[in-house]
C-alpha cells in the first residue's frame, strides 16, 4: 500500500480538494470549541462530519481520545461520511503536531473520506484523502491557539505536504 501511494502522489500536482464550504464552516466551529477542552486535558477529541436521512450536512458527537490518538465512535445519525475531524491536543515536546500524521491520512484513506484536523498553533489542515495530500486550510492562529504553543518548535510549516512528504518529514 504504501508503495502505490508514494507512486501516485509523485505524479499528482498539488491541489486543494473539492471540499464544500459549508462542511469547512461546520468543522471550524466544531474544532474551534474542542480546541479549548483538548488544550486543558492534552488529548485529542474527534468525530465525523456527513449528511442524514435527510440530507442535512451534520457532525457527530466528538470522542475523547489520548494524548497521540483518537478513535472516533460510529456515527449513528449520519448516513454518508464525507470527513473525519479531529484535534490534536496541547503543545507536546513528544509530538510533532503541527501537521496531520501520515497515519492520520491512511484512516481517513481506508474510510474513503476527507480529514481535518486542529493544531495546537491554531492551524486547520484538510486532508484529501483520494490525492493524499494535506493542505493548511488557514494558518497559524486561525483556530485558538494552546497557550504553551511554542511557534517555530516543529520548524518551517509548509503550505502543503504529500502522504509521502509527511512519513518522511515525521520519520527524521
Ligand atoms: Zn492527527
Amino acid at each position: 500500500m504504501k508503495h502505490l501511494i508514494i507512486a501516485g502522489a509523485i505524479l499528482v500536482p498539488v491541489i486543494v480538494g473539492a471540499q464544500e464550504s459549508s462542511e469547512v464552516t461546520l468543522v471550524s466551529s466544531i474544532l474551534a470549541d474542542l480546541q479549548l477542552v483538548s488544550f486543558a486535558q492534552n488529548i485529542e477529541y474527534c468525530g465525523y462530519v456527513g449528511f442524514n436521512t435527510d440530507g442535512q450536512l451534520i457532525a457527530s458527537k466528538p470522542t475523547r481520545g489520548d494524548e497521540g490518538s483518537c478513535l472516533a465512535d460510529d456515527p449513528y445519525h449520519i448516513k454518508v461520511i464525507t470527513a473525519s475531524y479531529h484535534t490534536h491536543g496541547g503543545h507536546s515536546f513528544d509530538y510533532i503536531n503541527e501537521v496531520p500524521s501520515g497515519e492520520d491520512m491512511e484512516g481517513d484513506a481506508d474510510e474513503g473520506i476527507d480529514g481535518y484536523v486542529a493544531t495546537p498553533g491554531g492551524r486547520l489542515w484538510y486532508i484529501d484523502s483520494v490525492e493524499m495530500i494535506a493542505s493548511q486550510l488557514c494558518g497559524i492562529q486561525c483556530l485558538p491557539v494552546d497557550p504553551a504553543f511554542v511557534e517555530g518548535e516543529n520548524g518551517h510549516i509548509a503550505e502543503s505536504y504529500s502522504y509521502y512528504d509527511l512519513v518522511i518529514r515525521l520519520a527524521d
